[in-house]
């Protein structure tokens, strides 16, 4: 019986893609924010049913150009998201009502928006440099559209926080001088970020961040290891520090506990430290799922349910009388007895349920980032491949899509599901009716695979709950197909450890190096990569020429789009725009 429900769960949520693809006969607007505030960027998501340019702009009530987004997109088919900070010409619009107008060749269509009150925003920001030494000290001269709070601090390579000043920057370009040293110590050389922060003089909330890469360079002469641990930055949480416990008031002192494990897949070691870890379970069966309740009372109110054998509860406190304290995100699906849709919860349940398990699986462990949409597969502690994913997007009638967060088993091989004409191959249990499998297909009347209307989402949130997983294979061979060959078997005896890690608002995608190489085929290539070799490329235009990231948005290189195989680095715009909607509630 619960085998049964099980199925149907997965096959429903598979026929729910259906409406979607339905729809997706003409350019329509899938979302854009309420109000546009200026200085913000925030995404405007459209489907395309076709490839080619598209004009996107803001129309005011007599009719007028107020802005123009995009003059001409290339859209591809599906879904598509620019990002807008409300400003044209580097000019906030003013507040009031406006209409988003986005054309192709074929089609025009139209919605109501509105645009708020603006937020400082930064009128320049000029470096005499990019490299600082004692004798060379850098200006950095600032201004803002509005008197505003400014912090500076900056970051270095192992990831701690130096504060390097703060105050109110206004309409006056202002200079600040910076040497490399902070507290009398020069920093040790390396590469650093400078984060350069303006705040709301009013409410204090974070208005716009820039972030500007620089090098200390003092030949080491005067590098000190020692002045990285005395004076981190303590006031606030940086993006990497963020756990998946962040909402928690509760103090873990377990040792690589998934639950206290920053958010940073750059830290590999602590990462796979953590994926090794053992964890606490629920005894009882995989499609089962158990109340937590509000106090140790089975009478209480129950305020989160837990999947069975293959989802982990942080456990805070054995308490005498029979139950225990723990915290987890609730695996609320629609037809739950709780519907607490990934809600981080704390409350009690009965101690004789736990079970403390280590992963059977010592080789192979994976992360998927919701903020990142990217799943990291890791090999005897190296991650080995880094492939697009898409996790669940939830909207207001169904919130259960959103992907439940934590740490899991990968539990059982559930194969291929079919429903009508849409399929999705490679299915594998993580918790109950999520599944991790390849991008799902419709079939072609020639029996081959249509993956034309799921593809191009990956890398984004899509699906209804399941994580889809490249088909694709990157430059190594690896794709859905690939986990399914080489990790599921024998997954009954050998759980994979498998955590979802949740895009609390605050953490953000650092950029990359400027100097990181991006691939493209001058030969005429549309795409560009992450590699210099890639599967999506003929043999003969191989090994791929390279650029530097910092000149990816130049004339050359600006029109290429990304590689569907080898997951490479993402434009400014696009880790902006993710960065601006994960700023802050
Ligand atoms: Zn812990
Ligand atoms: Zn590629």
């Amino acid at each position: 019986m619960r085998k049964i429900l099980g199925i149907i769960i997965v096959v429903s949520l598979v026929s729910g893609c259906f409406p979607a693809f339905a729809q997706e006969d003409g350019l329509s607007f899938v979302r854009f924010p309420a109000s546009f505030v200026p200085g913000s960027i925030s995404p405007i998501v459209f489907t395309s049913p076709a490839e080619g340019p598209v004009k996107l702009e803001v129309i005011d009530l007599s009719g007028n150009t107020a802005a123009v987004i995009s003059q001409s997109y290339e859209a591809h088919i599906g879904e598509n998201a620019l990002g807008w900070d409300g400003t044209y010409y580097g000019e906030a619009l003013k507040e009031g009502a406006y209409i988003l107008r986005l054309s192709s060749a074929a089609e025009t269509i139209s919605a109501d928006i509105t645009i708020g009150g603006a937020l400082p925003m930064f009128t320049q920001v000029y470096l005499s440099d990019t490299v600082v030494t004692v004798d060379h000290p850098l200006n950095i001269t600032l201004s803002a559209s509005m008197p505003a709070d400014l912090t500076v601090i900056v970051t270095g390579p192992d990831g701690a926080a130096y504060p390097l000043g703060s105050g109110t920057l206004s309409e006056t370009p202002a200079t600040m001088q910076w040497d490399g040293r902070t507290g009398g110590q020069s920093l040790p050389d390396g590469d650093y970020t400078l984060e350069l922060t303006l705040k709301e003089n009013a409410t204090g909330n974070i208005a716009t961040i820039e972030y500007i890469d620089l090098t200390i360079a003092n030949g080491g002469e005067s590098a000190s290891a020692s002045v990285a641990s005395d004076t981190p930055m303590q006031a606030s949480i940086l993006p990497h520090d963020f756990t998946p416990a962040y909402p928690s008031e509760h103090t873990c002192t377990h040792e690589n506990c998934y639950w206290n494990t920053p958010m940073d897949i750059t830290n590999e070691k602590a990462v796979w430290d953590m994926l090794m870890a053992p964890m606490w379970v629920i005894n009882t069966d995989q499609k089962k799922q158990v109340k937590m309740y509000a106090e140790p009372d089975d009478a209480s109110e129950a305020i989160a349910v837990i999947t069975g054998a293959s989802q982990s509860v942080h456990v805070l406190e054995n308490l005498d009388n029979g139950w225990s304290l723990v915290e987890t995100y609730s695996s609320s699906f629609h037809d739950s007895a709780v519907k607490a849709w990934n809600v981080f919860s704390t409350g009690y349940i009965k101690t004789n349920l736990l079970v403390e398990k280590s992963p059977g699986n010592k080789e192979f462990a994976m992360v998927v980032d919701k903020l990142t949409q990217r799943l990291y597969l890791f090999r005897d502690g190296k991650m080995i491949a880094e492939l697009l994913c898409s996790t669940g997007l939830a909207n207001q009638k169904q919130p259960y899509n959103e992907t439940r967060s934590g740490e899991f088993f990968l539990i059982s091989a559930v194969g291929e599901f079919k429903s009508d004409n849409l399929r999705c191959s490679f299915g594998i249990r993580f918790n109950s009716g999520d599944l991790l499998h390849e991008v799902p297909h419709l079939d072609n009347a020639d029996g081959t695979n249509n993956y034309r209307n799921t593809e191009p989402k990956l890398g984004t949130r899509a699906s209804h709950g399941c994580i889809r997983i490249q088909r694709l294979k990157n430059p190594d061979g690896i794709n859905m197909r690939w986990i399914w060959d080489n990790i599921y078997r024998g997954i009954a005896s050998k759980t994979v450890k498998f955590v979802v890690w949740e895009d609390y608002q605050g953490r953000q995608i650092p950029l990359p190096d400027p100097d990181a190489k991006v691939y493209y085929n001058p030969d005429g290539g549309a795409n560009y990569h992450a590699r210099e070799t890639c599967q999506g490329v003929k043999d003969k235009y191989l090994p791929l020429s390279s650029f530097p990231y910092s000149e990816f948005e130049t004339d050359r290189y600006a029109k290429l789009t990304p590689c569907q195989y080898c997951a490479p680095l993402r434009r400014v715009a696009e880790i902006n725009a993710i960065n601006e909607a994960h700023q802050g509630e």
